[in-house]
């Protein structure tokens, strides 16, 4: 587990608790506790889910699997669950009756509990989800017309203190763990009934095409099991989204950009948000540590070292802050060189967010000059906003020691 060590002292010193009272969640749209199947989360066995090929090996031998027979076992074990997304291991028929009933008591096949689930006027669904400890994370899945998107969270909350994100308010309650995060997807896909029937014609169209680490926390802080969860979820026998579907999205993490693009090799992108160090210092406190030139350097040689093409920078429009022409200026001769896409995103507000959405002709001139030096430079919809949803708005309500207004306002130096 990497955790935040090289960070600055204000980024992960405590915070005080709330005095005040927080701000009432968004009223749920739907909210169908009862036709989601509430799941166990502990139960004394080890959960097999997000285990890797060779963790998964281990602990059948462990469990008294003959070694010679260990590597086919797991080929078994590994598409009941993943292809076929099977919970119980009586129905791994391939498996003698007495081998399933060993697994049955030494293992088991567990997912997050699904607490809540919202359908957005727009389609997007946002999942509240109960894991060990009573921790809850938030995933979100944005149907389009040619795709499907998850939104996965890789922490409970977030060491890091953007300004503008709502996740930033909440304090680092803990890493998920590898199965924690293959869970959000399995869960989806539950949800949406995508698993394949035996027998029935396979289906190329996949409800949940891609994936995104965009959702709660900074997935380069809890590189590890962010990295084993994407080899199960990339393994060809199973889940297989392929490398080309997967975006892991940080705010900056310079030591481990090298190695997500060697250990994972998924497409990248980054919260860059501003085009001087004065402004990234205050909406991205990162960069105080990373600052742009430095990051500018390890992105250079990301595409080279992932074997990828372009990187996503994400660019979110603050009113008065971040917008001007001179700003869109500024950026397309910083990343001068990067194969690059420009995403724009209006910013999303969130109660006591103390910044306001540039306005639509703001954001539509700063697209310009952007496209005008080459760039695309899509500008996100806004996906979700009704039921909180939409990017930079995901935070569990339920987690105690959240930041006051005060603080959030301070940080953003205002
Ligand atoms: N921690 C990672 C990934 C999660 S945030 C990161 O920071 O990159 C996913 C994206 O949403 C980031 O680009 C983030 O900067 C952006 N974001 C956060 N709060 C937002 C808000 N209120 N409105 C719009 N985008 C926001
Ligand atoms: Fe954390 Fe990303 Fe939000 Fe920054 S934008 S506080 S890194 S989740």
């Amino acid at each position: 587990m990497t955790m935040p060590d090289a960070l600055p002292l204000s980024d992960t010193a405590p915070l005080s608790a709330d005095s005040r009272p927080a701000p009432a969640p968004a009223a749920p749209v739907v909210q169908d506790l009862h036709t989601i199947p509430r799941r166990p989360v502990q139960t004394g066995r080890i959960n097999l889910v997000g285990l890797t090929r060779d963790q998964l090996r281990d602990a059948l031998i462990a469990a008294g699997t003959p070694d010679r027979q260990a590597r086919m076992r797991v080929g078994q074990i590994w598409q009941w669950i993943y292809h076929w997304g099977v919970r119980d291991f009586a129905g791994m028929t391939n498996l003698g009756k007495d081998y399933r009933a060993l697994l049955a008591e030494r293992f088991e096949i567990a997912l997050p509990e699904v607490v809540t689930r919202q359908i957005s006027d727009d389609g997007t669904r946002k999942y509240l989800l109960r894991i060990a400890g009573g921790h809850e994370v938030e995933t979100v899945y944005i149907p389009e017309d040619s795709r499907g998107t998850l939104c996965v969270s890789s922490q409970v909350g977030c060491t890091l203190t953007c300004s503008f994100c709502h996740t930033g308010t909440q304090k680092l309650v803990r890493n998920l763990t590898a199965g924690e995060i293959v869970g959000q997807l399995m869960v989806a896909r539950d949800d949406l009934g995508e698993w394949p029937q035996p027998g029935a014609p396979r289906d190329e169209t996949r409800l949940v095409s891609n994936l995104v680490l965009m959702g709660m926390g900074e997935p380069l802080y809890n590189f590890d099991n962010v990295r084993d969860a994407m080899k199960v979820v990339m393994d060809g026998e199973g889940l297989s989204l392929s490398r080309r579907r997967i975006t892991l999205s940080t705010s900056g993490v310079v030591p481990e950009i090298a190695r997500t693009a060697q250990e994972i090799g998924c497409l990248l992108a980054v919260s860059f948000h501003a085009t001087t160090d004065a402004v990234r210092d205050r909406l991205v406190p990162i960069n105080k540590r990373w600052n742009i030139e430095e990051l500018l350097a390890s992105l250079r040689e990301y595409p080279r070292l992932s074997n990828s093409e372009r990187i996503t920078f994400e660019y979110v429009m603050l009113d008065g802050v971040n917008d001007s022409d001179d700003d869109a200026r500024r950026l397309v001769r910083l990343i001068q060189g990067i194969p690059a896409k420009i995403n724009l995103i209006p910013f999303n507000e969130w109660p006591g967010a103390p910044y306001r959405r540039s306005s639509w002709d703001r954001i539509e001139r700063f697209a310009d000059i952007i496209y005008k030096a080459g760039y695309a430079s899509p500008i996100r919809t806004p996906r979700g906003e009704d039921i909180m949803a939409a990017c930079g708005q995901l935070k569990s309500a339920t987690e105690r020691g959240r930041k006051t207004q005060a603080q959030v306002a301070a940080e953003a130096g205002l």
